[in-house]
């Protein structure tokens, strides 16, 4: 049977709908990639605003209209939130809250079973959606406290493929207890559950392994980590673990609430070198009366005070953010301080959302809503605002140097396109990637896990060579939404090596050494601490770490250095005996990291005696 998908709303929905579908196609389900011949819909929907509501119910229409004899399987906030809303509407079969979201499985499987299916579909009737009776309560608090009953992070199974290539979502938390006074996420959601530590990082190392770059640590409200009691991890705990894991990637965080996180917290994430220096810290209101009418539990100060300490440590560091226009008695004067924020912020991006009446908030049935038009227009100013914030932004970043992780190749614009870590859209015309003076560090490093996924597209398609790659670039220009980007030379980890290596600076004759042979393969140099009357060095000219670092294509260099130390041996009178040592790495006694065969003649050695 063949299943389509559509997901609304957050990364967490996403996420889910990457574990339901991972789930239904070990289960043999077909999952679509067009709308064909569907036998099953899976709408995972959103509650956020109404228009999300809205979105959610065209979907299902949508897919009703387009395979009539579907089964429709809806679930997500929307669902969780108006379950009979959901029922309701034609042509939908199932019903399913967030707290079952992944038994969906098991309820298609009790469906079918329950009623055969004809014509591939159960039943044309409006209402006569499988519901839970006892899941259909008449008000959105009970729905709350039906998920209080939850009690365990819901273990949905580790993702290992989600759509993109370079960058994998992980959810680390659900719920939300903060009770912003206008958001009914925490009523969708359900309370806090934490994912084990453990998990999160056996999920990161898989996906790691499996040559994912960027790692975005997502949930309904991030910060909020390990705040149960029963939790002695917080959100800097993950960091911590992510960053210690072995591998190139960076580590995103998809967004901090200041409701849970001030300054000082902040600046205990600096030390994580794999942090991407991007933040999402929504402000939602730039007024003091209207944030602690939204319950946000945080002043505007508060809020300054973080934004000065992530640009003191990095000018350039990315931050961007949510504000809400029109909240219930915002007036003109609380509408002008989120402009004046958004004036005075370089914010990377501003999302702009017009209050939405959310039935069963606090905020719903509170005095002084305000009309569409006004809300409209606030938005429209606010939202020009928010572009010429973020044109700041990346005028701030011009002529900087940063890394993009390539994402895609735009055909249309002949561009790689990717996120510079502090999350600017980065294009890079393929014609500078491709040039020669150009080295990819993928080109030269031939780390076991790194080019896994693109290892298999490359081959056929040299355009692909350098997605899931990261590349130092200088962005030059601004660009659409986003900025021109060209790569700059910069040292592969092989050359990285090399430059430090006092062998080869030997080689390239930066450091003195008192050669006594050399050709265009190898160099010998007396060592500078002797351990015998005679001690000389035969090293490689081409860098070659240790003994253990030898390759299949260097064998016949290492038989030509056999043969050299025997000609060396003669020119240095050995002929009554010699010893060649190798020490090779840390345990052989190897100090300097540059393959090297000491010959060492004349006696007076330590060992072997006499
Ligand atoms: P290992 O301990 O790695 O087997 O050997 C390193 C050798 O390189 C030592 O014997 C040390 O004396 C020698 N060495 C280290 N630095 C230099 C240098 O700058 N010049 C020369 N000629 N020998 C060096
Ligand atoms: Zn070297």
């Amino acid at each position: 049977m063949k299943i389509a998908f559509h997901t609304l709303g957050c990364k967490v929905n996403q996420y889910e709908t990457e574990a339901l579908k991972n789930n239904l196609s070990a289960k043999g389900y077909e999952i679509a990639t067009d709308e064909g011949a569907i036998d099953i819909y899976i709408i995972n929907t959103c509650t956020v605003t109404s228009l999300a509501d809205r979105k959610s119910r065209q979907y299902i229409r949508r897919a009703k209209k387009l395979n009539p004899h579907s089964v429709i399987a809806v679930t997500g906030c929307y669902a969780q939130v108006s379950p009979e809303e959901a029922a309701g509407i034609e042509g939908v079969d199932i019903v399913v809250g967030n707290e079952d979201k992944m038994n969906i499985p098991e309820q298609l499987e009790k469906f079918f079973a329950d009623k055969p299916v004809q014509n591939g579909s159960k039943s044309q009737d409006a209402g006569n959606a499988l519901l839970d009776a006892s899941k259909l309560n008449e008000s959105v608090m009970s729905e709350y406290e039906l998920l209080q009953n939850a009690d365990e992070y819901f273990e949905i199974g580790i993702i290992s493929e989600v759509g993109s290539r370079t960058r994998a979502f992980i959810k680390v938390q659900d719920g939300c207890d903060r009770f912003c006074s206008y958001c009914i996420i925490p009523y969708a959601r359900g309370k806090l559950q934490s994912r084990p530590l453990e998990s999160i990082v056996s999920e990161a190392r898989n996906l790691i392994d499996k040559g994912f770059k960027e790692i975005v640590l997502t949930g309904i409200n991030t910060a909020l980590y390990g705040v149960e009691s029963s939790f002695s991890d917080d959100i800097e705990s993950v960091i911590k673990a992510l960053n210690s894991l072995a591998g190139d990637f960076r580590i995103r965080l998809s967004s901090l609430e200041p409701t849970v996180i001030d300054a000082s917290y902040i600046k205990k994430l600096f030390k994580y070198e794999k942090l991407c220096h991007h933040i999402h810290l929504s402000l939602q209101s730039g007024s003091d009366k209207i944030l602690k009418s939204m319950n946000r539990r945080y002043s505007m100060d508060e809020y300054m005070q973080i934004i000065k300490v992530l640009t003191e440590f990095d000018p350039e560091y990315g931050i961007s953010t949510d504000i809400i226009v029109g909240f219930p008695e915002e007036t003109n004067e609380d509408f002008e301080e989120s402009l004046k924020i958004t004036e005075n912020i370089d914010f990377c991006k501003v999302h702009v959302f017009k209050y939405s009446n959310r039935k069963g908030t606090t905020a719903s049935t509170m005095r002084g809503q305000i009309d569409g038009t006004e809300k409209s227009k606030r938005s429209a100013v606010l939202i020009t605002a928010g572009d010429t914030s973020a044109v700041r932004f990346f005028e701030k970043n011009l002529n900087k140097e940063k890394k993009v992780l390539i994402e895609e190749f735009v055909e249309d614009l002949g561009c790689y396109t990717g996120y510079t870590d502090n999350y600017i859209k980065a294009y890079i015309h393929k014609t500078h990637l491709q040039s020669e003076h150009f080295n990819c560090n993928h080109a030269n490093n031939g780390t076991a896990n790194s080019n896994h996924i693109t290892g298999n597209r490359s081959s056929s398609d040299n355009i692909d060579k350098y997605v899931n790659e990261f590349v130092n670039v200088r962005l030059t220009e601004i660009f659409e939404d986003g900025m021109l980007a060209e790569p700059i030379e910069f040292e592969t980890k092989e050359e990285k090596k090399m430059s430090n290596c006092i062998f080869c600076k030997i080689v390239n004759k930066e450091i003195p050494a008192n050669v006594m042979y050399e050709d265009d393969k190898v160099l010998c140099f007396h060592d500078i601490t002797p351990k015998a009357p005679v001690h000389v060095l035969l090293i490689p000219k081409k860098h070659i770490v240790s003994m253990d670092d030898v390759r299949p294509e260097d064998q016949e260099l290492m038989g030509y250095m056999i043969v050299k130390i025997k000609e060396i041996a003669e020119t240095l009178d050995l002929e009554n005996g010699y010893r060649v040592v190798n020490n090779c790495k840390k345990d052989g006694g190897q100090t300097v990291d540059h393959l090297h065969f000491h010959i060492l003649g004349k006696r007076q050695m330590m060992w072997p005696p006499g």
